[in-house]
């Protein structure tokens, strides 16, 4: 059963087979795997800041501006864990369609639907909070796993296991650690895996609307070519949440500008579509910088990375999350497989992991990446090119529906 401990209250070394270091959707996903399958977890994570008192009706009662478009990859990992069905399911929207729309005079669009890819839905939109609630339900539940909250200070691996060090003394041995601590991986840097770092000079801009038309459960996306890449995604009942990468100029100045204003710049893009967008809580709005970073390797010895630590990509296509989910469960699935007398630390069990997520990762960074410069080139021929490209895609069904396919995760 779950048990919460502070290095504080002792010295003795925590034990178990696995330290997964991380707080986030994807290391509580992998704790609750690797439980699930007979493993014991320590899940470190980091002394959490006092938390500030919430009035009912505070913005933290609302929509949340950080969303996830997840696939079925994601719907078929959460559902083995029960963390699907403990979704709040009344704030889950459906993804039945999604357009994506070129820019300039020659916009060219590309839409799919749930329809014609023969699935019930293209993906499920959820809220970080929702989905972190469910998470966080499941692990209390969940044999074997100990919280520790603490900071680490250092990280040894040895022919016979790990050892992730900890402020006050403390130490957590295991037969390896998993690095689910995001985009700055503390775990990645202790093994001195190198990264390439590659800033978009972009930065999302997130907030939720509601639109005075019915969204049909539809994802729209909008290439504007200069001014990035506006994403509105459906939200239960009438109500849509914007992912708006925008280059850092006119990100600094959205962020500067009212909700209205806001509103006003998104017409120009939504209006025939969605009607008039009306802030829904103008005070929840966040701006996140966008970066593109490849780690050289997932693997270190005694140690694998999931997730953000593993890979960060633009988020246009929404896959950062489902790739994370992905990890773990190519992570799950190599260590089931592994030999009787092979620890889960073995190099060789790494390596196969680090094998079967080479592709999926590689695909993804360079669909993103490329996609990312394509359109942000504001030359008139590669514009011209890209939509055109849009068009003929939209009108090549094979081609369509193997694309979807993958996004899908299926
Ligand atoms: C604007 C935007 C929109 C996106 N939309 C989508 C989408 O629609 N679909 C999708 O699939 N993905 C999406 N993504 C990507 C997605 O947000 C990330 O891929 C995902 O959050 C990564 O999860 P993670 O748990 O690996 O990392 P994080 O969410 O970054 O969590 C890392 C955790 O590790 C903890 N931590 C850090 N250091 C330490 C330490 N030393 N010790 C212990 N804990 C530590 C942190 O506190 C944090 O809780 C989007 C990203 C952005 C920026």
């Amino acid at each position: 059963m779950f048990r919460m401990t502070s290095p504080s209250s002792t010295k003795t070394p925590f034990q178990s087979a696995v330290c997964i270091v991380g707080n986030g959707a994807i290391a509580k996903t992998a704790a609750l795997g690797l439980a699930q399958a007979g493993h014991s977890v320590t899940l470190l994570v980091p002394p959490a800041p006092p938390a500030p008192a919430v009035a009912p009706d505070a913005p933290e009662a609302g929509w949340d501006a950080r969303v996830y478009a997840l696939n079925h990859t994601a719907n078929t990992l959460l559902s083995s864990l029960k963390v699907w069905g403990a979704l709040d399911a009344t704030r889950v929207a459906a993804v039945d369609t999604m357009v994506v729309n070129g820019d300039g005079a020659q916009a060219g669009d590309l839409a799919f639907d749930a329809f014609g890819a023969h699935v019930g839905a293209l993906a499920w939109i959820v809220e970080d909070r929702n989905l972190n609630q469910a998470l966080d339900a499941a692990l209390k539940f969940a044999p074997n796993v100990q919280l520790v909250s603490g900071r680490a200070t250092g990280l040894d691996a040895h022919a016979d296991g790990a050892v992730v060090h900890l402020e006050g003394g403390a130490s957590i041995r295991s037969e390896l650690v998993v690095g689910a601590d995001g985009g700055q991986s503390w775990v990645r840097g202790q093994c001195d895996i190198g990264i390439d770092y590659r800033s978009y000079h972009q930065r999302a801009v997130v907030t939720n609307f509601s639109c005075e038309k019915p969204h049909h459960g539809a994802a729209f996306q909008w290439f504007t070519g200069a001014e990035g890449i506006v994403a509105l995604l459906p939200l239960p009942g009438d109500r849509v949440s914007l992912v708006w990468s925008a280059p850092d100029p006119l990100a600094d100045t959205i962020m500067a500008e009212t909700m209205g204003e806001l509103a006003v710049r998104l017409a120009v893009y939504a209006d025939d579509k969605l009607g008039t967008l009306r802030p829904l809580q103008p005070e929840v709005v966040k701006d996140l910088p966008l970066a593109l970073i490849r780690p050289h390797t997932i693997v270190a010895p005694r140690v694998a990375l999931v997730g953000d630590a593993a890979h960060v990509v633009h988020p246009l296509a929404g896959h950062g999350m489902n790739l994370g989910f992905a990890d773990v469960a190519d992570l799950l699935k190599t260590i089931a497989a592994r030999e009787e007398q092979r620890s889960i630390g073995d190099e060789r069990v790494l390596a196969r992991y680090a094998r079967a997520r080479k592709e999926d990762i590689l695909l993804m960074q360079l669909a993103t990446d490329g996609l990312a410069r394509l359109f942000a080139a504001n030359i008139e021929p590669v514009r011209i090119a890209r939509n055109l490209g849009l068009n003929l895609l939209n009108k090549l069904p094979m081609l369509k529906r193997r694309l979807m396919s993958h996004a899908m995760g299926k």
